[in-house]
């Protein structure tokens, strides 16, 4: 297809007269990059040279006239460059991409496009099309997995995708069930939030070469997120993702994700069980600990712990862990959960009386106390 077919953004002939007039200092901090075609101005000759070779090039001209479309208006958007030729041709090149459905292929553009051609993003979408997994894959899979990876369109998200697309749990989910774990990896994997050590090893557990835990989706009914069920699996609740190929909901993912994904891991790594013993409540304030240091990329503060107990062991006379706490506190144990709550607020807990009474007493510290770190747990607290 000759260019003058597309006219995505016609060269305009430019004379002095409809050019903006910048002040000198604005047009030096504006400067266009070097090989840049500024709208609004003819592309150079060695830009028209390079979108003359693409669009002669044998894997241009396979592609679908929609797609080919695509690539030629994409890359006229905000100005053609050398770069972006190269990128979308090696992108173009990718033997995964050619046995790709055009809408697919499409998909894989928009994210090159929304990344103004990132070369790195064209190589990790064409590692992912590449991957045997991907390509095995049902064609509305492809169209998930793509989805994510234009919805966090980073290299950590798309790199985790094509992870995650090799593994065997993932591909015996149900569609539905692998829209959900797609866009829960692809949330946690984007560097921009929470605390990245916890995280990136909380995905390393699940998607890294020694991989030993798997997620499945169930309808708790929202009652709870997230559950650690047998020696490698976590279960977490249909209600935190959408079963579509949308980004999710934000405050959702970050929950699921970024909290309750790290707690469940770290119970899986301390061989975590329900039981009325002091282990099962320093599992739980540690699962607890990893996940809101993970979340929010600073550690729980003594008015969070405080909270955190209430919650768990207080409110409704048992709080969340019901009698499997109250059966620690109450057993040869109950020292340890005591001075692990002691610790963690700052107040002194010696019985089952001062139990009751730390909240009250924690209340009377000041804001200073409140806002400082609570102690960590011992153990393992960054899922390494
Ligand atoms: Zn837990």
């Amino acid at each position: 297809m000759a260019l003058s077919s597309i006219k995505p953004s016609a060269p305009r002939t430019v004379s002095a007269a409809n050019l903006p007039a910048a002040p000198q200092q604005q047009a030096l901090t504006q400067q266009a990059p070097e090989d840049a075609f500024v709208p609004g101005l003819k592309p150079t000759v060695k830009q028209l040279l390079e979108l003359t070779k693409l669009e002669a090039s044998p894997e241009f001209q396979r592609l679908d006239p929609s797609v080919r479309q695509q690539v030629l208006s994409s890359l006229h958007d905000g100005g053609v460059t050398p770069n972006k030729v190269a990128t979308a041709k090696a992108l173009i090149s990718a033997p995964g991409f050619k046995s790709m459905a055009p809408e697919n292929q499409k998909l894989a553009l928009e994210t090159l496009a929304k990344t103004g051609f990132n070369r790195f993003i064209g190589k990790s979408l064409e590692r992912l099309v590449n991957a045997p997994s991907f390509n095995q894959a049902q064609k509305v899979d492809q169209t998930a997995m793509l989805s994510q990876a234009k919805n966090y369109p980073n290299t950590a998200s798309i790199g985790n995708i094509e992870r995650l697309s090799g593994k065997l749990w993932f591909a015996s989910q149900s569609h539905e069930d692998k829209a959900r774990t797609l866009k829960t990896i692809a949330y946690m994997s984007d560097p921009s939030r929470g605390d990245r050590t916890i995280i990136n090893n909380t995905l390393e557990k699940i998607l890294g070469p020694d991989a030993k835990f798997d997620i499945q989706w169930v309808d708790h009914q929202g009652r709870k997120a997230g559950h650690a069920v047998d020696s490698d699996t976590m279960q977490l609740d249909y209600s935190y993702a959408t079963p579509d190929n949308g980004p999710g909901v934000q405050s959702k993912l970050d929950w699921v994700g970024n909290r309750t994904v790290p707690h469940e891991v770290n119970h899986l790594l301390s061989n975590y069980k329900v039981e009325s013993s002091y282990k099962f409540v320093e599992d739980e304030y540690r699962g607890w600990y990893v996940g809101v240091q993970a979340q929010l990329g600073r550690p729980p503060t003594k008015a969070e712990a405080a909270a955190y107990f209430k919650n768990a062991y207080i409110d409704d006379m048992l709080g969340i862990y019901g009698g499997t706490a109250s059966g620690v506190r109450h057993g040869k144990e109950a020292g340890k959960m005591f001075d692990l709550i002691s610790k963690a607020i700052g107040v002194p807990v010696t019985d089952n009386e001062t139990f009751y009474t730390s909240l009250t007493e924690y209340s009377k510290k000041g804001t200073g106390v409140r806002n400082e770190a609570a102690p960590p747990p011992p153990g393992n607290i960054d899922n390494r």
